[in-house]
């Protein structure tokens, strides 16, 4: 029977952050992403291996079950929508918040105000919520940018500490969701590997609680 692992992890703070709570589960990459160019690594466990991917990418990787498991953030959760995943754990690493942000002294008469995201799920559901009609602009990057040279009134866009909407005169205005990053599980993985990955689980847990 197939009982190997491979773990979808982006490169940066995830991978960084995860790193001891795999070192926990008895699991070490034999390279570095930061240094290494390889797409797939291998750890000190002949049948666990690493694949390093784009953040947004994870929960696609993990839901077709390219990868058993993965790290992947809320923010990037609640885009994809989370299909073909079960999400067993908070990590509690890479916090930050999800928030409405614009300038300081924006006026706010405006009945359809203009909206840059690259978070437009979320965005879509916060205002359907609120029952407020706003104009999203899907947008990639960069998102402080575009109230500054009148493309969008407002951003939504991940803040942790808050520098970034600072240097560009934004200030945040709403809190939209806490962020952090999950564990993700393919829903047919966790049925043929289970003895597996739900010690796998278990060890993670125990190091997030310790
Ligand atoms: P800040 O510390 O608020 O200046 O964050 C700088 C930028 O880093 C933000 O605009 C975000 O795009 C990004 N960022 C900060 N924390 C996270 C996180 N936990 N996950 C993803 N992106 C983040």
């Amino acid at each position: 029977m197939n009982n190997s692992l491979t773990i979808a992890l982006s490169k940066g703070r995830i991978f960084k952050e995860t790193l001891p709570l795999l070192a926990a589960a008895g699991i070490e990459p034999v390279d570095d992403p930061e240094t290494s160019r390889k797409l797939i690594l291998d750890t000190n466990q002949h049948d666990v291996k690493l694949v390093i991917i784009r953040a947004s990418d994870v929960p696609t990787y993990v839901g077709y079950g390219a990868a058993d498991i993965g790290v992947a953030g809320k923010d990037v959760l609640m885009e994809h929508g989370g299909e073909g995943l079960y999400e067993p754990l908070d990590l509690g690493i890479a916090r930050c918040r999800l928030m409405v942000a614009g300038p300081a002294n924006a006026a706010t008469e405006k009945s359809r105000l203009r909206i840059a995201t690259k978070y437009v799920q979320s965005t879509r559901r916060y205002y359907a919520d609120r029952q407020e009609q706003v104009e999203i602009i899907k947008l990639y990057g960069s998102m402080e940018l575009a109230p500054l040279v009148g493309l969008a009134d407002r951003i939504v866009d991940v803040v942790d500490t808050g520098n970034t909407l600072k240097a560009n005169g934004l200030v945040p205005l709403e809190h939209i969701a806490d962020i952090s990053s999950r564990l993700v599980v393919n829903k047919a993985a966790m049925k043929m590997k289970h003895a597996r990955i739900t010690e796998f689980v278990a060890h993670l847990k125990t190091a997030v609680t310790a």
